[in-house]
């Protein structure tokens, strides 16, 4: 999603601007580890653009992706504004992580071997992911609850993501990602459009730029 990358501020839906307080990423991969791997904007050219810029950005996603609640949220910022260092290495295994994932599934959605690390980047992450992992009974149903020790570690909202990238890994599904056919974007995408024809990571963006192009290239032709 490239939609106005000189905006020094965030870019919604549509290309509007996000205003204070309101979604400042977009969410349009289907699945959470594809929009994680969606945080890196503009990715085939030479000014890809950083969308996870430093700490506070990936607790803001993570919000957002409803993986963490404002209230751990604050208490997270809290804890990184004590420790800087701690903040900076869960940022950087965020970002380590974001592009094994995207490694993986932009490889799965161009019908290609992944990279050689790929994978075991996110095998290193899947044991200290699982240790949190608990059975919770509601009602009658059971389901799937984090756990987090203690103090709370500034790298829990890698833990669904982590999760999410190995489901959909081991799923049929792998089979619908796809990568946006925009030439600047590379944005992935699960494609649940019946036909299996969706090209975009989102028609109002990548969409209308490539429809404004042809029609252009068409005016010169004829
Ligand atoms: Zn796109």
């Amino acid at each position: 999603m490239t939609g106005q990358r000189d905006q020094p501020t965030r870019i919604r839906r549509g290309g509007g601007i996000a205003p204070p307080g309101g979604h400042a990423f977009e969410l349009s991969g289907g699945e959470l580890c594809l929009d994680f791997a969606n945080t890196l904007d503009a990715r085939p050219t030479d000014t890809p653009r950083e969308l996870l810029t430093d700490y506070a950005d990936l607790v803001r996603w993570s919000v957002q992706a409803k993986i963490v609640t404002p209230r751990v949220a604050r208490r997270l910022k809290n804890q990184a504004a004590r420790s800087h260092r701690k903040a900076a290495g869960a940022l950087r295994r965020a970002r380590e992580l974001r592009e094994a994932i995207f490694d993986l599934c932009s490889a799965a959605a161009r019908r290609v071997p992944p990279q050689g690390a790929a994978v075991g980047v996110l095998n290193r992450h899947l044991p200290g992911v699982l240790e949190h992992l608990r059975l919770a009974r509601d009602n009658s149903d059971y389901r799937w609850v984090w756990e987090a020790a203690g103090e709370d570690a500034l790298d829990r909202m890698l833990w669904p993501v982590v999760r999410s990238a190995a489901e959909l890994l081991t799923s049929e599904r792998l089979d619908r990602v796809r990568q946006c056919s925009a030439e600047d974007c590379d944005w992935l995408f699960l494609d649940l459009s019946k036909n299996r024809s969706r090209r975009w990571c989102d028609m109002t963006v990548c969409g209308n730029r490539s429809k404004v192009r042809r029609f252009r290239q068409a005016q010169r032709g004829s």
